[in-house]
Order: C-alpha cells, then sequence, then structure tokens
C-alpha cells in the first residue's frame, strides 16, 4: 500500500492515487498559545476536522487528558494563509469495549 507523500493519505483501492487530490492544510493552536509559536499543521477536509486532528495529535504525545475528560482545551483553527480564525472546544471520551475468546 502507499501513502501520499505530502498528506500521508493511505491508498486502500488501485488507482485511488491518481485520483487523489491533498485536503487543505490547517494551522490549530490553543487558544492560549500563539499561532505563529504553537501552531500544528494538519491535512484536514474543515476545520472541525482539522481540530479533532490536532486533539488526536496532541493527546497522542502526552497524557490522553483530552480522551479521558480531564482537559477540554479551547483551540483555534485557521486555514493556511488565511485570516479566519475558527474556535473550536475539544472534548473526548475513550469508549470501553470487550472481547470474548474462546478458549
Ligand atoms: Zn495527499
Amino acid at each position: 500500500m502507499n501513502r501520499c507523500t505530502k498528506c500521508g493519505r493511505l491508498f486502500i483501492f488501485e488507482g485511488e492515487e491518481q485520483k487523489h487530490t491533498c485536503p487543505p492544510r490547517w494551522e490549530v493552536w490553543e487558544s492560549t498559545g500563539e499561532r505563529a509559536s504553537s501552531a500544528t499543521r494538519v491535512f484536514a477536509a474543515d476545520a472541525e476536522m482539522a481540530a479533532e486532528k490536532w486533539a488526536e495529535i496532541q493527546d497522542d504525545a502526552g497524557d490522553y487528558d483530552i480522551v479521558s475528560g480531564r482537559l477540554s482545551p479551547v483551540v483555534c483553527v485557521s486555514q493556511e494563509g488565511s485570516e479566519e480564525i475558527t474556535r473550536f472546544r475539544i472534548e473526548g471520551e475513550s469508549v470501553p469495549q470487550y472481547h470474548a475468546r474462546e478458549i
């Protein structure tokens, strides 16, 4: 399987690579920080998905404070090169999952 070298999208089906166009790039940063120094750049179809991707990256790099409900940060999202900013409150949840395996 191949990935897009620019946005990282995984190609599963044959020919998908030729039809692919990378989604727009967004800058996401915590509302308490500065865009210039703390923005994370992500590819996403829209601002909301960009905020969710940011949360996934942040939580994975930290102590899963968002998914555990300990933190619900406010983030600013702006398309790269744009001055328009949309704010989102990030919330997460972990869903219990059980598996039964015959032994
Ligand atoms: Zn791409």
